[in-house]
């Protein structure tokens, strides 16, 4: 049996005839850049968020870039943040002239650790981005409740987390800015790169509209310096189809974690998988983390089954080369540091057969047997 740890051709054979279409529309119009497709795609976008505003951009890293632009953010400022994330995190603080500083993960959750985030701001520290890892979001209320202490901004990276929640509310509806991406592996992907920033404040809504096209207001006129940070309506396009979706693919992703969970409880393994924690939350599984003994080993042997599994992230951010100038040895951050060393992804996307989700388990207990 082969299970690929996302089958995105699987989704496509599902939703074709409606992509096709709104492609199509888009070439019959030949209005590539903005315009009312990306228009609509952001008020849909925006409304799932709930959020009043949606601002249509290159990618998840420009979402993450030009939020932070749009706050001034430079030479000089502390962007706080966790070291165990996808690279853009940190990247779009450094791209800025900003010093990225992380807190370490909490075990459990694999997102920013709260209790260690007050002590971690200092006279320098302009904003806070929580990473929503996995879909499952980050503990908002004391994030929130450091950033009203310190007066900071509050920008979460909702990349991997559309439509998860906290407390009934949305990814990225809590912070300042929710930036999302449309990276095809995401939960709502687009058919290349693509992101959004959310935000419930007008005035920052207008600010990001301005930066995306070059700060340019009106167009050749600028009083910023911005960037070409445009979404495409082809992308628009495709993830307007898909957001349609979305809900019932992500019933789909936390109906296979029940299932995991009901056939690792009657596995027999003895505590040489951890599965990821419960919560009450909704958590849309952009994946499915184990923590697993022997993981490397684990992971060449599920490869020989033919089935796909991979490490996010391995090497901490702490400990990646380019942030060598911060300073940070190995042990600064050991959650980080170990969650890199034990965790591996299975798949979990929401076409995944009952019958293949048992050949995975099937094949985790038979690595430890
Ligand atoms: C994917 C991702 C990004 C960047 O999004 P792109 O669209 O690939 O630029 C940022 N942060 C996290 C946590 C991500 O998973």
């Amino acid at each position: 049996m082969d299970v690929p740890l996302l089958d995105l051709r699987a989704q496509y054979r599902s939703i074709k005839e409606e992509v096709d279409a709104a492609v199509a529309t888009v070439f019959a119009s030949q209005h590539f850049i903005l315009g009312p497709v990306v228009v609509e795609c952001e008020t849909a976008v925006a409304a799932y968020s709930n959020c009043d505003h949606a601002v249509g951009v290159s990618s998840g890293s420009d979402a993450l870039l030009v939020a932070l632009m749009a706050e001034g953010i430079g030479a000089g400022d502390e962007v706080i943040t966790t070291p165990y994330t996808f690279f853009a995190t940190a990247g779009a603080v450094t791209r800025l002239g900003a010093t990225p500083v992380f807190v370490d993960i909490d075990p459990e959750s694999f997102n920013m650790d709260v209790t260690a985030l007050a002590a971690a701001v200092t006279p320098r520290c302009k904003a806070i981005i929580p990473v929503h890892l996995y879909g499952r979001m980050a503990d908002m209320d004391p994030v929130m409740q450091v950033a009203r202490d310190h007066d900071l901004v509050v920008i979460e990276d909702a990349a991997q987390a559309i439509g998860a929640e906290y407390n009934g509310r949305r990814a990225g509806s809590i912070g300042d800015y929710g930036c999302l991406s449309f990276f095809p592996s995401k939960n709502l992907g687009g058919a290349g790169d693509g992101g959004m920033v959310v935000t419930n404040d007008a005035e920052r809504a207008e600010r990001l509209r301005v930066l995306r096209v070059h700060g340019g207001k009106p167009k050749y006129y600028h009083h910023v310096i911005g960037g070409n940070f445009r979404l495409d309506a082809i992308q628009a396009a495709v993830v307007a189809v898909k957001l349609r979706h979305l809900d019932a693919w992500t019933e789909a992703r936390q109906q296979n974690a029940r299932r995991y969970a009901a056939l690792f409880a009657q596995s027999g393994l003895d505590g040489q998988v951890t599965l990821p924690a419960e919560t009450d939350d909704r958590h849309i599984y952009n994946q499915y983390i184990l923590r697993a003994d022997r993981r490397d080993e684990l992971m060449a042997h599920l490869k020989d089954a033919g089935i796909g599994c991979e490490i996010y992230y391995p090497v901490p951010l702490h400990r990646q080369e380019c942030f060598a100038g911060l300073g940070h040895g190995e042990g600064d951050f050991p959650e980080s540091e170990r969650a890199a060393r034990e965790t591996v992804a299975i798949p979990v996307y929401p076409e995944l057969s009952g019958d293949q989700a048992n050949y995975v388990v099937e094949m985790i207990t038979a690595f430890y047997n």
